[in-house]
């Protein structure tokens, strides 16, 4: 039976919590809300239809990349997405479904690399 930790809204395996390492975590229950997977905005989109489409009831939860929100704007915003331990599993399945043709993608496109040293005056003729 896997264990809960409330502080993290995380089902795990094994003795204490993978996220804070808590040890006194009870047993998981059907009605525990559980972590289940973080993405961008565009596919939290698809997957909150997809959980819908199978009667999965989720929680989402916004969260902003520190940091990167001036940048990069909406792009950058995550959703965080909880589901009830009962259907964690089905869940989990339909996460690794979606994503694991996608997640060989790049998290950022572009690296502001550019260099911009050499308007140095001398006109190239
Ligand atoms: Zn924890």
């Amino acid at each position: 039976m896997p264990l809960y930790c409330d502080n993290c809204f995380l089902a795990f395996e094994g003795e204490r919590c993978p996220s804070c390492g808590r040890k006194k975590c009870r047993e998981a229950k059907d009605d525990d809300l559980c972590y289940l997977t973080e993405q961008n905005v565009i596919w939290s989109g698809l997957l909150a239809d997809v959980l819908k489409q199978n009667g999965i009831e989720f929680v989402e939860r916004n969260v902003l990349g520190a940091g990167l929100a001036f940048k990069t704007g909406m792009m950058s915003e995550r959703v965080r997405f909880y589901v009830f331990f009962s259907r964690l599993g089905d869940a989990e399945t339909i996460v690794e479904g979606l994503f694991s043709a996608a997640d060989e993608a790049p998290e950022a496109e572009d690296g502001a690399d550019e260099d911009s040293e050499d308007a140095d005056g001398f006109p190239e003729i």
